[in-house]
Order: structure tokens, then sequence, then C-alpha cells
């Protein structure tokens, strides 16, 4: 493993019911590295994400973060650990009965015994970082779809993860509102956050990546540096993706 190694991957396999939907993945991510993982609908991406941080246990195989494997853990040090991965999804999954800064302070609170204050400021500060300050005190229903989703970065934030996940984390948006998420997530890039993301956004996997992982039906069929991966894709597969997104 090198030292710089903040996740380790090993031979991952996923079966849900007799059908095989992760085959055998290896992958290592580097601190700071930026991966974007594209590929097909139903190739995986997902559920890979899942395994990663044990939102679904991998039917065989390891994942190493913080040079432990996640899948021999026990419930108590795997929370723990999975305290310091950030999780993004399509849908924002904001509590609704809370106000935009509950959401950001409650689980610093809850689970890392952080003081209402602390939390509080930190909740402060993150809010300004997504440019939201100004929406601490209302409710996620009088949210537009991209501010909900950079409430939801914030929130993860709050944690102080040492990864980010991010799973189409701009899908579900209005196209006009794809542009000021995607930029929350620049940033965080060039603050030096090591983050994997689920993308069908090309132009921020060209430009704000270091790492290609293009999957296709349950493996990681290519990885490369974006420039090398979008100008000469080596496989077929690959090139036929990106023929028809590009
Ligand atoms: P992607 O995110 O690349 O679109 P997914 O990881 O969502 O792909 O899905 C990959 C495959 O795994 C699909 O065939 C899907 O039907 C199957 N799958 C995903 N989650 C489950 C589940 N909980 N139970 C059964 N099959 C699943
Ligand atoms: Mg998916």
């Amino acid at each position: 493993m090198n030292n710089t190694d903040i996740l380790k991957i090993e031979h991952i396999k996923k079966e849900f019911k007799n059908n095989l939907v992760l085959k055998d993945i290896s992958a290592n991510v580097q601190s700071g590295q930026v991966i974007a993982l594209i590929g097909p609908s139903g190739a995986g991406k997902s559920t890979f994400l899942r395994c990663i941080n044990m939102l679904g246990k991998p039917t065989s195989g390891s994942v190493y973060f913080d040079g432990k494997d996640l899948t021999k853990c026990k419930d108590k040090e795997l929370d723990k650990l999975r305290t310091k991965m950030g999780m993004v999804f399509q849908n924002f999954n904001l509590f609704n009965n809370m106000t935009v800064l509950e959401n950001v302070k409650v689980a610093p609170i809850k689970v890392k015994k952080v003081s209402d204050q602390k939390a509080t400021e930190i909740a402060h500060q993150l809010l300004t970082q997504v440019g939201l300050d100004n929406k601490a005190d209302v409710y996620p229903s009088s949210l537009s779809g991209g501010q909900a989703q950079r409430v939801a970065i914030a929130r993860a934030l709050a944690m102080q993860p040492e990864v980010m996940l991010f799973d189409e984390p701009t899908s579900a948006l209005d196209p006009e509102k794809v542009g000021e998420v995607l930029s929350v997530m620049q940033d965080l890039a060039q603050q030096g956050m090591t983050m994997l993301v689920v993308t069908h956004e090309m132009d921020f996997a060209k430009n704000v990546a270091n790492q290609i992982w293009f999957m296709d039906d349950g493996q990681i069929v290519e990885k490369g540096a974006p420039k090398e991966f979008f100008d000469h894709p080596k496989t077929q597969r690959a090139q036929d993706f990106l023929s028809k997104v590009i």
C-alpha cells in the first residue's frame, strides 16, 4: 500500500440473489485525489460507492480505509470510521423537519458530541462556504434543488470527512442549477478534499477530476488521466460510451 493511499479496494464482489453486480474490483485512492466514476446506467457505480462505505456490504473482498479493513470491523468501529466518509446522494436526503442550520449541525452534535455553540459556528462557516448562510433559518422545502444539494454538501462536510463520496449529485437538478453545485465541488477539490464522484457531467470529469474510472458491467474497465481517457480511450466499451455522451 502506498503510504498516501487513503482507500484501498481489493477484489470487491457484490452479489444480489445470484446476480453478480460487482465482479472483482480493485482500486486505490490517494489522499487529495478526485476520481470521476463514469459509465452507463446499470454498470454498478452506485453499488460500488455503497460498498466503499459499507452502506451495502461487499459479498467478498476488502475495503481498507485509514488502514483498517471495513469489511472486518465491528459495528462500533465501523460507525466511527464511516463518520469520516461523507456521502452526497442524488436526492439530497435533507431532514425536512429541521432548518438548514439544524441539518448541518445535527450530526456533529449527536455523533461527535460537539458542543451546540461550536457546531453552530462550524455550520455557519460551511453554509458561507457553499453560499447559503442567508438560508440558515429556513426549512428545506423552500430551497431550490441546487440550494438543497449545497446544504447536503455542507452537512456532509460538518463531520470533517477525509473522503467525500458523491452519487450523481447533479442528476436530479434543473439544468440551470447544475453549475452552482459543480462549482462548490470544484472548490472542495481545489482545497485538497479526496473525492469519488459518480457523474454524467463530462466537463467536470475532464476539468476537475485527476483520474477517471470507467465502469461497465460490474467492472472498472479502464482507469486513466482525464485527457488520456477522453482523447484516447483504450477500450471499445469506453469508446462506445464516449461516442454516445459527448
Ligand atoms: P449504476 O449506479 O451504475 O446505474 P447500480 O449500482 O445502481 O448501477 O446497479 C447495478 C446493478 O445492480 C443493476 O442491475 C441493479 O438492478 C442491481 N442492483 C442494485 N442494487 C440492487 C439491490 N438492492 N437488489 C438487487 N439488485 C440491485
Ligand atoms: Mg447509480
